[in-house]
């Protein structure tokens, strides 16, 4: 007898007894219906022979007045929450019960109990157990430049919190089931009195599971729990940035009876590249000249990621810090095109020159003379 067979079966009715028969009432009854479905008298006939071992099974538990009231205890307790159950009253179910006062760990305690008690909801025969989505999953990878750019498909190994395969996550070993926690009768809750309040603590005994198991499961020592690893292929587009995260649709972990998988984020790490930097679909690049080519103009060549290098007309008078934009040479979009390549000049400084520029430049500044640069900006600062 279990705890599960006490949840399914109404031994009062099986019987024709009400709840508050007597023992002497229990006694007469039995012996009534056991006569007339007793195998001797209907040979062959499965139904009342299926029908004798019910009743007997009834008298076993409710002519033992120890084993009536656990019975009758468990039911109070689950009964209410079978829908249209005659007991009626309380508005809770088990999943909601129980998913509150877990302490701890994914999935929560909610979808073993609805295995254990499946039969509790919706009817009898058909286990309504509710479908429950997976958690979602985060987890990271770090891509090169080049592999963020390409997109590519990494193996991620995945490692989530299941029932376990042995017991099915009820904690009991094959054959057994766990009882209802007599210290809190299931609720998973005990409640403490102080200055007038009532406080709820986890249950001492059954540490809010509102099960105790005496057998443990050989595998999962009566956690109910197992680790279980697997390893997807995660997609990771083309044109990923750091710091981007992916949504992976339903490659998180797996739903509960028939609900759908969670998600998995996978937040992405791009490594620097040497030359290049990304901005958004748009790869930068840094090219030096001259202050000749920028004052006068000039072709410079600008690298390109992946290909031959690109010519750039820089006109005469470019400043430093210009960028210029060279269509359809940066990162992969989504759709299939690609970003630009921004090209950014830096005008360089030489730290040391031969006589011959030297030379040049001092006609430039001579040149020069009297174009004071600064002298707008010492007027501008003095104003108010
Ligand atoms: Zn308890
Ligand atoms: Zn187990």
């Amino acid at each position: 007898m279990s705890t599960k067979d006490f949840l399914e079966k109404d031994y009062y009715k099986v019987l024709g007894v009400p709840k508050t028969a007597t023992q002497d009432e229990i006694k007469k009854s039995y012996r009534k219906l056991a006569r007339k479905y007793h195998p001797d008298a209907n040979r062959g006939d499965a139904e009342s022979e299926e029908r004798f071992k019910e009743i007997s099974e009834a008298y076993d538990v409710l002519s033992d007045e120890k084993r009536r009231k656990e019975y009758d205890e468990a039911r109070s307790l689950f009964g209410a929450a079978r829908p249209g159950g005659a007991q009626g009253g309380f508005g809770f179910d088990l999943g909601d019960l129980f998913g509150g006062t877990t302490t701890g760990g994914a999935g929560g305690t909610g979808e073993r109990i609805g295995d254990l008690f499946g039969g509790l909801f919706g009817g009898r025969r058909q286990p309504p157990r509710r479908p429950r989505r997976g958690t979602d999953v985060e987890t990271e990878v770090t891509l090169t430049f080049n592999e963020a750019l390409d997109g590519k498909t990494v193996p991620i190994r995945l490692t989530s919190e299941a029932a376990c395969p042995t017991c099915r996550g009820t904690g009991a070993k094959t054959g057994t089931v766990p009882r209802v926690c007599p210290r809190c009768e299931g609720t998973g809750q005990e409640s403490r009195n102080a200055g007038g309040f009532a406080f709820s603590d986890p249950c001492r005994e059954c540490h809010g599971r509102g099960l105790v198991v005496d057998d443990p499961c050989l595998t999962c020592h009566g956690s109910g729990r197992a680790q279980s690893t697997r390893t997807i292929q995660a997609r990771i587009p083309a044109g990923v940035g750091d710091g981007q995260r992916i949504r992976l649709k339903a490659k998180g972990a797996p739903g509960e009876n028939g609900g759908p998988s969670g998600d998995l984020y996978v937040a992405v790490h791009v490594t620097g590249h040497k030359v290049f930097g990304r901005s958004g679909d748009n790869l930068t690049v840094t090219v030096p000249v001259t202050y000749p080519e920028a004052t006068l103009g000039a072709e410079i060549k600008a690298p390109v990621l992946g290909g031959q290098p690109v010519t750039l007309r820089i006109p005469a008078g470019t400043p430093n810090g210009q960028t210029f934009r060279v269509r359809g040479k940066g990162a992969a979009r989504r759709d299939g095109t690609k970003g630009d390549l921004l090209v950014t000049v830096e005008v360089q400084v030489p730290k040391k020159v031969d006589e011959t520029t030297r030379e040049a430049l001092e006609k430039i500044r001579a040149s020069n003379n009297g174009d004071d640069l600064r002298s707008e900006l010492l007027r501008m600062a003095r104003e108010e």
